[in-house]
């Protein structure tokens, strides 16, 4: 049985330079749940003891907890990042159509709604004209992907979006 879960409405397959991919096999409208992913929970320090293929097939959901799948590949991990995704997530493991997807389009999310962590940081081939070149572990600071994908963060990440928020605002006010 799999840890994780791809839509019936979606499938892995062959996605170039980026290994493997899903694809959308049907029209999916906005708002649908097409993946969700589990796995065993590890720290930082044991996800670093698992080699690169295996780390990149996790998800950071909290500062220095990682959801890990299973050993083989399953298609439920094979959702890549985009810099112009179709897909976000909601809470920290599910994965939703952000709008209306074609058949064929790629279900991808950004790795900066669940990223803080440097393990992960690679060059991007996304092609989108908005692709940031390096994705890492820090572009979830950025204000602008802040502002693009409000309500799309994993909740980790929003917790620490919020605590940043408070204390410029308390700095801001020291300097008044
Ligand atoms: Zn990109």
């Amino acid at each position: 049985m799999d840890m994780s879960w791809l839509s019936p409405l979606a499938e892995a397959n062959p996605a170039g330079e980026k290994g493997w991919g899903s694809f959308a096999t049907v029209a999916i409208p906005a708002g649908t749940t097409v993946a969700a992913f589990g796995g065993y929970v590890t720290s930082g320090e044991v996800l670093a003891t698992f080699d690169d293929v295996r780390q990149s097939r996790s998800i950071q959901i909290d500062d220095d907890l990682f959801l890990v799948s299973s050993e083989s590949p399953e298609p439920g991990d094979m959702l890549n990042h985009s810099c112009e995704p179709t897909c976000g997530l909601l809470g920290s493991a599910m994965l939703v159509t952000m709008r209306d997807v074609a058949a064929g389009e790629e279900l991808t999310f950004d790795y900066a709604t669940c990223d803080t962590a440097d393990y992960d940081e690679f060059r991007c081939m996304c092609g989108t004209s908005s692709c940031r070149g390096t994705i890492t572990g820090r572009d979830w600071k950025r204000p602008d992907l802040q502002a693009k994908y409000d309500g799309w963060f994993s909740p980790y990440i929003v917790r620490r979006i919020a605590a940043a928020t408070l204390s410029d605002a308390a700095s801001t006010q020291d300097h008044a």
